[in-house]
């Protein structure tokens, strides 16, 4: 038996627009994000992913629609009256001040006693790996250990929710990835909400629980990242999220199709088309291959290199392939 368990939403906006002078950042968008969650929102530059932050933070007003904070309307409460805390991608440390004072800081504000603030600073860097680091200053610090003590700047304050505005997008692409696995190993263990921003969808897929897929001031789709793959509700969220082979109305993903000889046998209740590739990049894991189809349509394929070389079949440009699939790989798009 199956046991479903509803929580309610914590954060809700409900027909939320927003222009800045004539131009729309944001046409009238509703989004639920559950207690608990990563929730990601991905899109390209300009779409409307900070602006959306922004509003949750209270940062900016709506022209129209609500925001609800654990059902209460938060309309009127300015960023410091809301249970929640941004990360911004410049972390805005400041220079002057050791890690523990940096992180001390928004509690001493709220007038916290200076031993409590500086042992729950103290905490808060010990979560984040750096508790050994206290005394030093940011500028002692690397990027992405930086980036932490930002992120123990917010968590200190123990917030429902968690804003991220591409925390990771200075880094590079080996600390971002430890950096990804850091934030979730934080918010597993703090049961924290996070609503994540980035633009790159490798992040998103790997780090959701679910993710709201936005182009230009819309949200085309929410879903999960499985649902987002292999379910796509629009063409936008098929080309954006992954690549894809769009044919006609269905999507088939370039890890679906196999590549074999022309004269090989082709498993039943499979399609099959022949065509001669016109590109192959080797990248250790996996094969990408571009085919040109005989009907001149253009197929990404991509191949893993999982059979023992020698064996494998190895095509090279001007190769003549079949290109093979199940009917059921290629799903209608909206579906
Ligand atoms: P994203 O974070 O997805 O890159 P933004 O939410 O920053 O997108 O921007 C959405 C749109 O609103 C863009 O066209 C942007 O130029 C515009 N915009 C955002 N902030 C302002 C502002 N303060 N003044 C004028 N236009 C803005
Ligand atoms: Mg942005």
């Amino acid at each position: 038996m199956e046991v479903k368990t509803i929580t309610p939403p914590i954060v809700q906006l409900e027909g939320v627009a927003k222009s800045y002078g004539g131009a729309v950042a944001l046409a009238r968008l509703d989004l639920d994000v559950r207690a608990g969650e990563f929730f990601t929102l991905l899109g390209p530059s300009g779409s409307g992913k900070t602006t959306t932050l922004r509003l949750i933070a209270g940062f900016e007003r709506p022209d129209t629609g609500r925001i609800l904070l654990d059902g209460a309307d938060v309309a009127r409460l300015p960023p410091f009256d809301r249970n929640v805390n941004t990360v911004f991608q410049d972390y805005a440390l400041f220079p002057h001040l050791t890690l523990v004072e940096n992180v001390a800081y928004g509690l001493r504000a709220k007038k916290m006693p200076k031993a409590q603030a500086e042992a729950e600073a103290e905490k808060a860097l010990e979560a984040v790996k750096l508790g050994a680091y206290g005394g030093r200053k940011p500028a002692q610090l690397s990027g992405g250990q930086r980036q932490r003590v930002a992120l123990a700047r917010a968590m200190v304050n123990k917030p429902r929710v968690l804003l991220l505005d591409e925390p990771l997008g200075a880094l590079d692409l080996k600390l971002r990835h430890q950096m990804q696995a850091e934030l979730k190993r934080l918010q597993h263990e703090t049961g924290i909400t996070f609503i994540y921003v980035t633009h790159d969808q490798d992040e998103a897929l790997s780090m959701s629980d679910r993710i709201a897929v936005f182009s230009e001031g819309r949200i085309e789709q929410v879903g999960t990242p499985f649902d987002l793959y292999e379910r796509p509700a629009t063409e936008f969220v098929a080309d954006f999220v992954g690549t894809s082979n769009i044919l006609g109305h269905a999507l088939l993903r370039p890890e679906k199709v196999r590549l074999q000889p022309l004269d090989a046998p082709v498993p039943e209740g499979a399609n099959a088309k022949p065509g001669i590739v016109r590109e192959s990049i080797y990248l250790g894991a996996v094969t990408r291959y571009q085919v040109v189809l005989d009907d001149g349509a253009l197929l990404a394929v991509m191949e893993t290199n999982s059979v023992p070389l020698g064996n494998r079949l190895r095509l090279n440009a001007g190769d003549q392939v079949l290109a093979v699939w199940p009917k059921a790989a290629a799903v209608n798009i909206g579906n």
